[in-house]
């Protein structure tokens, strides 16, 4: 996911405009490339300066105050509240002269002009008096962006419904990513994940972004005149998000280990980003977004290529990331198209695209989660494999050592009795040399699920290694054992044992020993040993008891 990157990439275009007014009457737009003073021009001494622009669209490309010229095709009565609309105004700063009017309003969206009245959808300056047809409006543009701002002369109550709908929307989108951010913060605070640091600054970097440019900020009076007054900040903020994005993805898509190559190309761009950052912290150049829109769009394409090899490669992460992705691209494209004149504005764009980062947050978040999941179950398996021998299902030998440990610990302080049955099969090197050792492998199960039947369910039963069994029996006196003992003895040697086609019988020599008072987990396990030991010396198939101090044949 590069959450960030289109973000950048739509850095001059901010428009977020509302679904297209009915307009209350069409209008010409014409500009003057320079900036003589306001009476002269109100007063049409360069009417044959000004060019006509194409569309209704005011887009400012000098970064000096212009005057530009709206002129209505017919009559505008006064009884529609007529006003007139400049959308996606971005940080620029309008004076407007209109009719019967001298005194310029001054019109911004953030800062001491700004018209709390209003959403941040758009300028809103009113023409209380209404217009005749082929009347003119004056105005003079201070434009920090080329984002085009569309004008429009729209109804009073028209204003306040467009309004309505967009702050509804651009709330929505903003609480989604906060939402989306504080959801990051609680995972990477409680599972200390990093991936989940790395999105949370980028959540965080995006909807400060969206919030500064599309004007939200105002509301905080600080920050506000702090934007107002360096336009450089979305820039930055962009930039800020775009790198987090980069360091997320890389690690979220393993690239270090998996793809080396794409590792290095975006390490590359966000070093140039970086670079970037220092630059327009240094001073105002306007080089300096076309430059990082053309790394973004090169980011952009590598990440959908790295996220295409992981999805060849059935990474899981690089589903997610491409779908996440792959909205984000769309919409990118169709803005850049926009703004590259190659086919008109549509406001639904301007509103789409901040909302396909938030399904891109989600899509990831998902995603994160799937990941941990997928790390749980390799942890669990791993935990398993560990824990339980393959061949047998018995507990593995560390596994049975450590309960074997607690039990005598739990013994010694609650003083409820421990014992332990050792067994081992007799001559089973035998029946390995007769027959095979996939036989010998299955006479081994076949044995273990036997006398496994014979235990309870508390008892607990482990392969110590070889073809030796440890058992362990809570709460069991030696007497009872040596009674648990003869039965797993029983389970062994009742029948012959019939594997493919070999019919032979098995038999288990035995040794039990109970724990005795302050005795360790090793030395009751030397004397079930010992016991075993004496067991199968006695002559095969036998159960042999070890008391502390002596041998007690059973
Ligand atoms: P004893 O009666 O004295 O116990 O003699 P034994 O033949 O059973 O010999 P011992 O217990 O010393 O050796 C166990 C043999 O079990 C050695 C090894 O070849 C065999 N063995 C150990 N692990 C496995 C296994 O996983 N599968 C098979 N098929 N054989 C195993
Ligand atoms: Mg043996």
């Amino acid at each position: 996911m590069l959450l960030a990157l289109a973000s950048i990439a739509a850095l001059p275009s901010i428009s977020w405009a509302a679904p297209p007014p009915a307009t209350l009457a069409e209008v010409a737009v014409a500009r003057l490339a320079s900036d003589p003073v306001p009476a002269r021009v109100v007063a049409g001494d360069f009417a044959s300066d000004f060019i006509t622009q194409p569309g209704a669209v005011i887009r400012e490309r000098d970064r000096a105050p212009r005057w530009w010229r709206i002129t209505v095709d017919r009559a505008v009565p006064a009884e529609s509240r007529p006003q007139l609309v400049l959308q996606s105004p971005h940080l620029a700063r309008v004076e407007a002269w209109t009719p019967g009017h001298p005194m310029p309003i001054r019109r911004s969206i953030m800062g001491p002009d700004a018209d709390p009245g209003y959403s941040t959808r758009a300028l809103v300056i009113p023409l209380d008096d209404g217009l005749e047809a082929g009347a003119s409006l004056w105005l003079r543009v201070h434009s920090p962006s080329t984002a085009p701002m569309p004008v429009s002369i729209e109804s009073l109550a028209q204003v306040h419904r467009a309004d309505l709908l967009h702050v509804a929307w651009r709330t929505m989108i903003l609480v989604s990513l906060l939402l989306l951010a504080l959801l990051a913060l609680g995972f990477w605070l409680g599972i200390g994940e990093r991936s989940y640091a790395y999105l949370l600054l980028t959540l965080l970097a995006q909807a400060a972004f969206f919030a500064t440019t599309g004007g939200e900020v105002r509301m905080l009076p600080g920050v506000a005149t702090l934007i107002q007054n360096d336009p450089r900040i979305p820039l930055l903020l962009g930039l800020l998000g775009a790198l987090c994005s980069l360091v997320f993805l890389i690690h979220y898509l393993d690239l270090r280990a998996r793809q080396p190559r794409t590792l290095r190309v975006l390490v590359g761009c966000g070093a140039a980003l970086l670079l970037l950052v220092l630059v327009s912290l240094v001073g105002t150049m306007g080089w300096v977004a076309v430059v990082a829109n053309s790394i973004l769009l090169v980011a952009a394409v590598v990440v959908l290529v790295a996220s295409l090899i992981g999805c060849l490669q059935r990474q899981r992460a690089a589903y997610f990331v491409l779908l996440s992705w792959l909205p984000m691209i769309g919409l990118l494209f169709l803005r850049v198209g926009e703004l590259s004149g190659l086919w008109p504005a549509s406001t639904w764009v301007g509103y789409a695209f901040p909302a396909a980062f938030v399904l891109s947050g989600l899509v990831i978040m998902i995603g994160l989660g799937d990941t941990l999941q997928q790390l749980r179950r390799d942890r669990d398996r791993a935990s398993r494999l560990a824990t339980f021998d393959a061949l047998t299902g018995a507990m593995s030998r560390p596994a049975i050592e450590e309960r074997l440990k607690a039990g005598v610990a739990d013994s010694h302080r609650t003083g409820m009795p421990l014992s332990v049955v050792f067994f081992d099969i007799d001559r089973f090197k035998r029946i390995n040399d007769d027959f095979g050792h996939r036989v010998g492998d299955s006479c081994l199960k076949i044995i273990a699920l036997r006398t496994r039947n014979r235990l309870r369910t508390y008892d607990l039963f482990g392969r110590w290694g070889g073809d030796e069994i440890l058992v362990l029996l809570p709460d069991t006196r030696l007497g009872e054992a040596l009674g648990v003992a003869e039965n797993l003895r029983s389970a062994v040697n009742c029948r012959p044992l019939s594997i493919d086609g070999h019919l032979f019988d098995a038999s288990l020599s035995l040794g039990v020993a109970q724990l005795g008072e302050g005795e360790t987990a090793e030395q009751l396990l030397e004397r079930a040993d010992a016991a075993l030991y004496s067991s199968k010396s006695a002559g095969r198939d036998r159960v042999t008891a070890h008391s502390r101090g002596g041998l007690a044949m059973a």
